[in-house]
């Protein structure tokens, strides 16, 4: 049987199917309350459970920092917050003196302080609501003996983990050697679970319909990440050919060189990083440097805003391992869906459509100004420095950050560009080229915007496609008019191998994608002719329909050589 879903990290798995139970803790089925032991019986419980969480979240973080950095690390660690809050344990012990369980304790608070939490204006505190759940799932998990952190910790052999909905403290705990690919009923290709499956380098489909109807635990699966197809109990020659493209993929080369086409035109890999460890690690794949540097991780796992120094430290970190490679940072990108301790973003209607990237640093110049401080010592200190601005909409916010730059740094020695991401943008690309260094297409966000489909609603995965012909021919625009103004692709598309001849035959001549990707892309533009891709672009430029690109694309893939 096949389920198609949307291929969230490229790769082909083949293993058994481990199924792990809902999020949702149904408290009908609390098995303590047809045996409610003493109060102190069940403190005690309530005690042993939260040490175990603990130590269960300090392993977790202590693993994600060694696999993928210390940025997502960070994501597990505020958990340790909640475990520690007198907010979140008083009421527990309270709820257990007065008769409850403690399943029954630790639940009901959780999720009362999350609808708490969830109903704030602040998005920094809505944000934390997600945590506190994540944190009360946890601990009835010990006290019901269902932990989900203990299942996945018991793993053995070839495994697929199929759920509804993993959080990004599930996939964080997956170990890649046991854990071969990942399919969800639930997910976009763009929410965290979903990045961070990339980031470990884990196949996986999300959105697959029916999973836990049609699939039993122990059946024989293969994942097809980048199809986005999950076959359940599959004929013997589909798990021959998927066991040997696995092989085939763990053992690809790594290539430092910049590739070029099979007819010698070059194209540049970069890779998008988070973290030095992150511009490390992409160095090992042979990424030619760093496309993206997103500096708002560092913002959102500190406790306060960092000041200069600390961010000059930070920045210089990067560059020295990207190791005189070129390296782009981006300012600040937050407000909507990504709030900062410290900075008090006040709640909009639509964050989405307000106050974010450069509108909120231009709005807030301490904080902009600290950042361009410690960004010019590393452009001093450092070759092949570049900064990009986020969120841009026309050359008056250049021209603002310009004056800024002009006061705080005025010798500031780096490449200066812009994100092309707001509609306006692209249609400006000839004047913004004139007067920056470099162009770089955020398609995540440009995508959204064009389509008026936010990337994240999961009633909307239909129409929110970079394979729109209206994005295609924007995306085309945008290379046009920046004529020999260099333009990078760093949001997801760029690593998505069935766009990448399209980008490639588009005239796209530099992309940045999740570290693990780089060898597979460079492999792939390698095999690639491109006068024959070219050609088909173009006539994916007249199409009028999503059917007709995907027309298109069923060709490129077919003038692509097999591996
Ligand atoms: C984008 O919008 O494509 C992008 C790269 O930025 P982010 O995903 O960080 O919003
Ligand atoms: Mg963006």
């Amino acid at each position: 049987m096949m389920l198609h879903g949307i291929g969230a990290s490229p790769g082909t798995a083949v293993g058994r199917l481990v199924l792990l139970g809902g999020i949702d803790v149904d408290m009908d089925g609390d098995p303590e309350t047809a045996a409610p032991g003493s109060v102190e019986d069940s403190l005690a419980r309530l005690t042993v459970a939260i040490a175990t969480s603990r130590e269960e979240i300090v392993a977790i973080a202590a693993a994600a920092r060694d696999r993928i950095g210390a940025e997502h690390a960070a994501i597990v660690e505020a958990q340790l917050l909640v475990l520690d809050d007198p907010e979140w344990y008083g009421p527990v012990v309270d709820a257990i003196r007065a008769g409850a369980t403690p399943t029954a304790a630790a639940w009901a608070t959780s999720q009362e302080i999350a609808d708490l939490l969830g109903s704030l204006e602040d998005p920094y505190l809505r944000e934390r609501s997600a945590d506190i759940l994540d944190v009360g799932q946890r601990v009835v998990g010990h006290l019901t003996g269902s932990s989900r952190a203990e299942a996945l910790s018991d793993l053995s052999g070839d495994v697929v983990i199929g759920a509804h909905e993993l959080t990004p403290t599930d996939t964080l705990g997956l170990d890649p050697d046991v854990v071969r690919g990942i399919v969800t009923e639930v997910g976009a290709r763009t929410s965290h679970a979903a990045i961070l499956a990339r980031q470990l380098g884990i196949p996986a489909v999300v959105g697959a319909t029916g999973l836990l109807e049609f699939a039993n635990n122990g059946n024989l699966v293969v994942v097809d990440g980048d199809a986005g197809v999950c076959t359940v109990n599959p004929e013997p020659d589909l798990v021959d050919r998927a066991r040997a493209d696995a092989a085939s993929r763990a053992g690809r080369v790594v290539l430092r060189q910049t590739v070029t086409t099979s007819d010698g035109i070059p194209v540049l890999v970069y890779a998008n990083a988070s973290s030095p460890q992150d511009v490390e690690r992409a160095v090992r794949w042979g990424a030619d440097g760093i496309g993206l540097f997103r500096t708002e991780f560092f913002f959102m796992q500190s406790q306060s805003l960092p000041d200069e120094e600390a961010q000059a430290a930070y920045y210089g970190a990067a560059a020295e391992a990207a190791g005189g490679r070129p390296i782009t940072f981006r300012t600040l990108d937050v407000g909507g869906d990504k709030p900062v301790p410290g900075l008090h973003v006040e709640a909009e209607e639509n964050p989405f459509l307000g106050v974010r990237g450069v509108r909120l640093t231009l709005a807030h110049r301490r904080v902009f100004d600290d950042q361009l401080r410690a960004l010019a010592r590393t452009a001093a200190r450092y070759a092949n420095v570049s900064v990009m601005v986020p969120m841009v909409s026309g050359l008056e916010e250049l021209d603002e950050v310009r004056a800024v730059l002009e006061e705080v740094a005025p010798a500031a020695a780096f490449r200066f560009g812009t994100m092309v991401e707001v509609p306006s943008v692209a249609v400006l690309a000839a004047e913004m080229a004139e007067e920056v260094d470099f162009l770089s297409v955020g398609t995540n966000d440009l995508t959204a915007y064009l389509l008026a489909a936010d990337r994240g609603n999961k009633h909307l995965h239909y129409l929110y496609t970079e394979f729109h012909p209206a994005v295609l021919r924007v995306l085309h625009q945008i290379l046009v008019g920046a004529g020999t103004t260099p333009v990078s692709v760093c949001g997801e598309v760029a690593g998505d191998p069935r766009s990448l001849p399209l980008l490639v035959g588009l005239g796209f001549r530099q992309l940045s994608v999740s570290g693990p990707l780089v060898p597979e892309i460079k492999a792939r533009i390698q095999r690639l002719d491109s006068v024959g891709i070219g050609r088909i672009a173009e006539s994916v430029l007249r199409a009028r329909r999503h059917a007709d690109v995907e027309a298109a694309l069923e060709e490129l893939s077919a003038l692509v050589e097999p591996r």
